[in-house]
């Protein structure tokens, strides 16, 4: 907006009225910045922590560790080069139910969810990358938790956000299938995942590596396989977020 006239005849008061002037139009004239950043919330989620260690690799790797490691440093990505708010579900080893993960992501009005995991098999020489969301029970509710809590309403949220879910898991197995070309790819997979019905936004859980494998679990011991996993999650929410919300990022 053009600056509005000035009359002060004090060069002091002239320069307080220009400077006020131009605050006032550096604030209204990006109201689409502001709203950008307010459409893209990203939530990541460590899998597991405190009591629940998750998988624990031969050589005494624990999932949960490396999970919230990960997230730390996608978060730091999403920070320093998209700039949109990002929480994460625990910032430290603490023991936190499903529940309460789903529950803060909601009351957070996160747009995106991403649950990070290391698998593990029976079979040590499996390895690679999957990443699943929430298969609907055709005809019927979205699978809740047997013997849960009265929150089967609540389950059923997700139900709005399948399609989404399943983009947002299509960008993130293309980045892996790209970064990744000598791992497995263990594929795309809508399962029963508790407790993502209680989700109100696109949500997958990804596991990007095997922490079964010893190859894998040397790998992931080290710092610049982590950065590496970090950046293909990165790029495929960047991907996401661009396709769902049309170019909100700022390359
Ligand atoms: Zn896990």
């Amino acid at each position: 907006m053009p600056l509005m006239s000035c009359r002060c005849r004090r060069p002091i008061l002239r320069t307080l009225f220009i400077l006020l002037s131009v605050s006032v139009c550096l604030v209204i004239s990006h109201p689409a910045w502001v709203a950008a950043r307010q459409d893209v919330f990203i939530v990541l989620d460590p899998g597991h922590g405190g009591d629940d260690a998750g998988v624990i690799g031969a050589g005494g790797a624990t999932e949960k560790d490396l999970c919230l490691d990960l997230a730390e440093r996608v978060k730091k990505k999403i920070d320093q080069l998209l700039g949109y708010p990002t929480f994460l579900t625990r910032s430290r080893d603490e023991t936190l139910s499903l529940q309460e993960r789903a529950a803060q992501a909601n009351n957070h009005l996160g747009t995106v969810y991403i649950s990070i995991h290391l698998a593990g098999f029976p079979d040590q020489s499996v390895h690679g990358f999957g990443i699943y969301y929430l298969r609907q029970v055709h005809g019927g509710p979205l699978p809740s938790e047997k013997g849960s809590d009265g929150l089967s309403l609540w389950n059923t949220q997700q139900a709005a956000y399948l399609d989404q879910s399943s983009l947002l898991a299509e960008a993130l197995h293309q980045e892996f299938i790209k970064d990744f070309p000598s791992d497995t790819d263990l594929g795309v997979h809508a399962l029963p995942v508790y407790p993502f019905g209680a989700l109100s936004m696109p949500a997958v859980l990804i596991e990007p590596a095997v922490l079964t494998n010893p190859v894998q679990e040397g790998l992931l011991r080290k710092e610049a396989f982590r950065e590496e996993i970090a950046d293909a999650i990165f790029q495929g929410i960047r991907v996401f977020v661009k396709a769902d919300h049309g170019g909100g990022d700022h390359e």
